[in-house]
């Protein structure tokens, strides 16, 4: 056959009328017919993945969400409780077959409020892990209303879009972690006072999505690309979970606290504040009163707090969770037929050191780096086939390293 004689065998079109024509092995097709072929795929494997939710959500109750997630999140048991509940809600709700009685399930999207490192974006992703739905991790920080130098809200599903794949079935059901939240407060107590760019502005523009909108999303993101077509998302079935440290907001909640006590003494003798986590009293007027408007708080129903990382916790994330730290080195070394091993006294020290130099969960990794570097460096090409971690070792190779560097990373 003469090159200009080739066709596409299933629509026919020559050559010259398609943008791409793909050769098989005694066929061509071109690049129209593969996208109706694409779309046909979707369409066929959307089905079976509504049909996948569902059996996934009848078998998974709340119990059996706060089981798996007992398998990677150590304590908060009662930000892991409300999550089961708020989660099987939110999917439930998905489910829901078009009815009459105009009772509409509203989103069950969450707000977790809890110092930084003690687990919140973990929280997010071992629900997006267990939904095997798409997760987008977003900073509130960089976001701005439109118009201003950062990234517009709409960025959010851009990431979404990007972690589904470009699949907007999937995007659409999927999660989105919104992180440092509080940072987008609104800094004065006073509205009218100043235009508050970076505050309230962004809220309003968070306000839409949460909700439940239609946005059109430049799926590349950014005004870079001025020319990209823009792909319509639907957010009204993607589950909003925000987190922020609200630093300070404690003395806000002590206030409130302190104020009520007098007023219902009598109806409180005998009941002891627990001064360790003043968190675990936050209530809905506590955000407000940080900064963040009212109807974002409504819009963000479920509201949970995370509590401080002890000893004993830090002790369990770095041996216990499902994909543990110290079970991540084991299975390193064990590629290199290496036994690792490390003693009691040695995970006490490196926890002891997390919490002297305040670096929380986060700064377990780096600590473990830092003491097994050399023996992952040398280790593989030895003859040596085990690898005992004392308290001792653990010591003297930290004392090696500086420890300042550490300390950058809180
Ligand atoms: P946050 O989002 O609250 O700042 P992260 O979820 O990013 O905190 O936690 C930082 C790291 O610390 C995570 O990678 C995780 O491995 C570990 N971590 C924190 N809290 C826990 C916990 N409760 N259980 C297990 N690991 C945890």
């Amino acid at each position: 056959m003469a090159k200009e004689e080739l066709e596409c065998s299933f629509c026919g079109r020559k050559k010259p009328e398609t943008n791409l024509l793909i050769a098989g092995l005694d066929a061509h097709i071109c690049d129209r017919c593969i996208e109706q072929a694409h779309g046909i795929v979707l369409e066929e494997s959307k089905q079976s993945d509504n049909a996948e939710l569902s059996s996934e959500l009848m078998l998974r109750k709340p119990l059996q969400i706060k089981d798996f997630l007992d398998e990677y999140i150590i304590g908060q048991e009662y930000t892991k409780k409300v999550m089961s509940v708020a989660v099987y809600n939110h999917y439930k709700r998905l489910l829901q077959p078009p009815s009459d009685d105009d009772i509409e399930i509203q989103k069950s999207n969450i707000i977790m409020v809890g110092q930084t490192g003690t687990g919140k974006t973990l929280m997010a992703k071992t629900v997006a892990r267990m939904l095997n739905v798409p997760l987008a991790i977003v900073d509130a920080t960089v976001l701005t209303e439109a118009g201003y130098v950062g990234e517009d809200v709409e960025s959010i599903l851009t990431r979404l879009l990007q972690a589904a794949d470009y699949s907007l079935e999937k995007a659409e059901k999927g999660i989105v972690f919104i992180d440092e939240i509080d940072k987008i407060a609104r800094k004065s107590d006073n509205p009218s006072i100043t235009r508050d760019v970076s505050g309230e502005g962004v809220q309003q523009a968070l306000l839409k999505l949460l909700e439940g909108t239609t946005v059109n999303v430049p799926p590349k993101g950014g005004r870079k690309h001025p020319d990209q077509k823009f792909i319509e998302v639907n957010t009204e079935n993607i589950l909003f979970i925000a987190g922020g440290a609200f630093d300070g907001i404690e003395t806000k909640i002590s206030k409130r606290l302190n104020l009520a006590a007098i007023g219902y003494k009598a109806a409180h003798e005998g009941e002891q504040l627990d001064t360790g986590n003043l968190l675990q009293y936050i209530i809905p007027k506590d955000l407000k009163d940080f900064g963040l408007i009212p109807e974002i708080i409504g819009r963000l129903p479920v509201l949970t707090y995370m509590d401080p990382l002890d000893a004993n916790t830090l002790r369990a994330i770095l041996t216990e969770p499902k994909n543990a730290i110290i079970k991540q080195y084991k299975k390193l070394f064990a590629m290199d037929d290496i036994e690792f091993s490390i003693t009691d006294g040695a995970l006490d020290f490196i926890v002891n050191k997390a919490i002297e130099y305040r670096l929380g969960a986060r700064g377990l990794r780096s600590l473990c780096e830092e003491i097994l570097t050399d023996a992952m460096f040398e280790l593989p090409s030895g003859d040596e086939k085990k690898l005992n971690v004392t308290k001792a070792y653990a010591e003297s190779k930290l004392e090696k390293t500086k420890l300042k560097k550490l300390k950058a990373v809180s």
